[in-house]
């Protein structure tokens, strides 16, 4: 049985070798996350060649994804451990010039302007919270609200305050210089607030000559608020749980979660949850009820993907935890609440929603597509079909970035002949030999292409490819 629902993980110092690499993606990876807020270019250029390399011999072509750290704000170095107590005062400052332990620097020191008395500052993934009660030239004062201990480079957020600082930074440029050099298939922004960071990002990208798939990841309050012109101008999104519970408190978090899936299914940008998904079993081999609860909920509420961080970094059970969600995924897709119900936004999406419901009535075993861009893959999966969807791309790059949509399984990179016949004919004869497609079986297939295939946003053909039709083009 093939899973529809995608599994991202990152790859870091228990799973960064070929072996490891090759089983990951034989159990169900999808795309392979490289944590850029760690780790330098050379390990990073390693991990891209043997994930190729891996790929090409599983004969899966996975996609990689470039994660980029942003502007994430620490606190300055703690001599020891600086433990903290409800009522307690301390500062926040552009420059250290005391010793005193409670005085503490900022690794944006221009934050301090633009916080205001009354607002929240969290420490330490928002284990630490804290109110300002005072403010000057060059120093926030903050009253603790509850017991905590603070040491060295701790996070910071402030979930109330519009940080002017640009969500790029000077590391981040070299990074996407980096990610454009080796052509990672999907990049990943950190601390994104508006939809301006999305598209300097887009614009350092393009001035590199590279035009990669771009998931924001929505981690601060004020990516919530502009969550809808935010997700506009992104390719997909990333519910960072991680960030976004220090910035709102994890108990908020669902209906956040909620409400990011729901906005992105609707506008179709690819959502995936993240974060602390299986942490259990970073020790154990077994995940808890709850874990298994929270990624079956996350599918259930229309997640593209899911998402594993220290479980595959620095976990001990890397491929147990791939296979927990790999069964998980299963279950809940015995019983997944199939076509779902959408208007049509255009009429490339209510072509999208003919096809499927096509395959729903006529209970076709796949969706066949042919995309340049995706677009048509990614408009079928919006639908949620029972049905397949075998998609081909003109591209490696678009090919590798498919694995990314819900249900979307990437097939075959063909050449564009501009020819629907032709093109067809092609994918028939490679979808039989490689075994998706049988002459003596009844499977019928629900098509759509482009009459002038090969141009993004031209899919204006549906076609039932009947069993006949099959055995014609194969004799
Ligand atoms: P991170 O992002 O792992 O880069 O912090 C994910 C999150 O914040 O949840
Ligand atoms: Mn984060």
């Amino acid at each position: 049985m093939i899973k529809r629902t995608k599994i991202v993980i990152t790859l870091g110092p228990v799973t960064e070798n070929p072996n490891m690499i090759e089983s990951l993606i034989k159990n169900g990876v999808d795309v392979f996350r490289l944590n850029f807020s760690h780790g330098d270019h050379k390990t990073h250029e390693n991990s891209i060649k043997m994930i190729r390399d891996a790929s090409k011999k599983v004969k899966k072509e996975v996609a990689i994804l470039q994660d980029i750290s942003g502007p994430k704000v620490r606190i300055g170095e703690v001599e020891g451990v600086l433990k903290l107590k409800s009522g307690d005062s301390i500062k926040l400052v552009k420059k250290k010039d005391d010793n005193e332990k409670t005085t503490l620097a900022l690794s944006y020191p221009n934050i301090i302007d633009m916080v205001n008395i009354d607002e929240h500052v969290f420490f330490a993934d928002g284990t630490i919270q804290s109110i300002v009660t005072n403010k000057d030239e060059n120093s926030l004062t903050l009253k603790i609200l509850n017991e905590g201990e603070l040491t060295s480079r701790k996070g910071v957020n402030f979930p109330k305050t519009e940080l002017k600082i640009s969500s790029i930074t000077n590391k981040d440029i070299k990074d996407l210089e980096f990610g454009a050099k080796h052509k990672v298939d999907i990049v990943a922004l950190s601390f994104v607030q508006s939809k301006s960071d999305v598209k300097e990002a887009k614009k350092i990208l393009k001035q590199n000559g590279h035009k990669p798939f771009i998931v924001s990841k929505i981690e601060m309050g004020k990516a919530v608020e502009n969550l809808k012109s935010i997700l506009k101008a992104s390719d997909g999104v990333m519910v960072a749980r991680g960030d976004l519970g220090a910035e709102f408190g994890v108990t908020k978090l669902p209906r956040i979660q909620k409400k990011i899936i729901k906005k992105a299914n609707s506008l179709n940008k690819p959502v995936i949850v993240a974060t602390q998904m299986l942490t259990s079993m970073k020790e154990n081999p077994f995940p808890t009820r709850a874990e298994v609860s929270d990624i079956a909920n996350a599918i259930y509420d229309g997640t593209d993907a899911v998402m594993l961080s220290d479980e595959t970094t620095v976990g001990n059970y890397p491929l147990e935890a791939v296979q927990v969600l790999v069964d998980t995924i299963k279950d809940v897709e015995k019983d997944y609440p199939y076509n779902k119900d959408f208007d049509p936004k255009d009429a490339s999406e209510a072509i999208s929603k003919s096809a499927v419901d096509l395959s729903k009535y006529l209970n076709k075993k796949a969706l066949i597509t042919f995309t340049s861009s995706g677009a048509s893959a990614k408009s079928l999966s919006k639908f949620r079909p029972r049905s397949l969807i075998y998609a081909n791309a003109h591209s490696l790059n678009v090919q590798r970035v498919m694995n990314l949509f819900w249900g979307v399984q990437p097939l075959f990179v063909l050449k564009n002949p501009h020819n629907p016949t032709s093109l067809l004919n092609d994918f028939i004869k490679k979808a039989h030999k490689a075994g998706f497609i049988q002459k003596d079986k009844d499977d019928e297939f629900v098509i759509t292409m482009g009459s002038s295939t090969g141009k993004s946003g031209s899919t204006n053909l549906i076609r039932i490819l009947r069993h006949d039709g099959i055995k014609e083009i194969l004799s």
